[in-house]
């Protein structure tokens, strides 16, 4: 059973993919350094899976720390890398410490995975690299855009880093996955999103309106060149997007050319506006939304979703929740973080 090193294990998309992993029998070794995260996300993700966690809580920056883990975990074959920062309105105000964290993390890694010749990696990356696409849906050979955030630069330099690490050393094979908008939470409401002060996502916005601890909702501009004037976006479910980090591993694992770089968007193929999310919300957990228009939030993307045939004919992997299921999903768990008072 290899042994896989995630790190962010701890963070939303991270604890699913762990999940995921040991179902895969995977053994999944954490490290964490709980900036953006909960120890109790431990607890729900061994509620779950019914295993003990390997966790060395510490970060990815500290290259003894980095070092320490792998001579502790001999049998690491392979790495998923999630720990970075991620909110874009706070990288415009800290480009300085998101780009030292996201890019200097990867390359701690990146030079101990070569010390202790550890073969592959999966890449948490984002289709903001796609910018506003001139053509939808998005495939992954459409154009990298300029980044609109230090955030989404973070995620273009990484991918660079990535390729040219690949190409140089030949020692490395790795994917880059292109999350479109990963939602819900675990059907089990034991592990989920863990929003800090006010969420600038839409979803945890929405689910803490409905749960009466923001006022109401404001979608972000009505006159956009979509059917409905809302913003279009294509949303994942967590659980499916986990799955993909575990196909993703699966193809590494088999791969014998030792330095292979591929790139895959993840995403349903489907796209919805704002108001499409907000009744299927009402539709699938019989609350009401309260909400209300108001202005574009700048930065916007218009609409963007995914061709993900790439990634269904090369790693045999696709979307199988629907948003229905992702937001009933979403809800229950907003309903245990406020019985926890958050
Ligand atoms: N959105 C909104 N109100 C909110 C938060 C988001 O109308 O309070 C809209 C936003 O304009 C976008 C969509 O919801 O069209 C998804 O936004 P999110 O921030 O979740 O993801 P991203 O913009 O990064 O795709």
């Amino acid at each position: 059973m290899p042994s896989i090193l995630v790190t962010g294990g701890a963070g939303y998309i991270g604890s699913h993919t762990v999940v995921e992993l040991f179902r895969a029998d995977y053994k999944p070794v954490i490290i964490d350094n709980f900036s953006n995260s909960e120890k109790s996300v431990l607890k729900g993700i061994e509620a779950i899976t019914g295993e003990t966690i390997s966790l060395y809580a510490g970060d990815c920056n500290d290259e003894q720390f980095v070092k320490h883990v792998f001579e502790s975990e001999p049998e690491i074959t392979g790495c998923i890398h999630f720990a970075a920062y991620k909110a874009v309105g706070e990288s415009v105000e800290k480009p300085v410490q998101y780009y030292k964290n996201n890019i200097n993390s990867l390359l701690e890694l990146l030079s101990a995975m070569l010390k202790f010749n550890i073969k592959n990696l999966v890449f948490s990356s984002s289709c903001t690299v796609y910018g506003q696409p001139d053509d939808l849906p998005v495939t992954e050979s459409s154009p990298v855009k300029k980044a609109e955030s230090p955030y989404g630069n973070t995620k273009q330099i990484c991918e660079e880093i990535i390729k040219d690490t690949v190409d140089a050393t030949g020692k490395i094979k790795a994917v880059s996955l292109r999350y479109f908008n990963p939602v819900g939470a675990h059907p089990t409401s034991q592990i989920g999103e863990l929003p800090i002060g006010t969420p600038n996502n839409l979803i945890p916005f929405l689910t803490q309106t409905v749960a009466g601890i923001r006022e109401e909702l404001i979608i972000f501009g009505d006159d956009y060149n979509t059917p409905d004037g809302t913003c279009v976006r294509d949303y994942i479910h967590v659980v499916d997007l986990a799955k993909a980090h575990v196909k993703a591993l699966d193809y590494l694992e088999k791969e014998k050319n030792d330095s292979v770089y591929q790139v895959f968007n993840v995403g349903t193929g489907n796209g919805h506006t704002v108001l499409d999310v907000i009744k299927t919300f009402e539709l699938a957990t019989g609350e009401k939304v309260k909400y209300r228009i108001g202005i574009r939030r700048p930065g916007d993307i218009e609409k963007v979703w995914a061709n993900a045939d790439k990634i269904y004919e090369e790693l045999n992997w696709k979307a199988e929740r629907t948003l229905k299921q992702a937001l009933y999903d979403a809800w229950n768990w907003q309903k245990v973080l406020k019985s926890r008072g958050k």
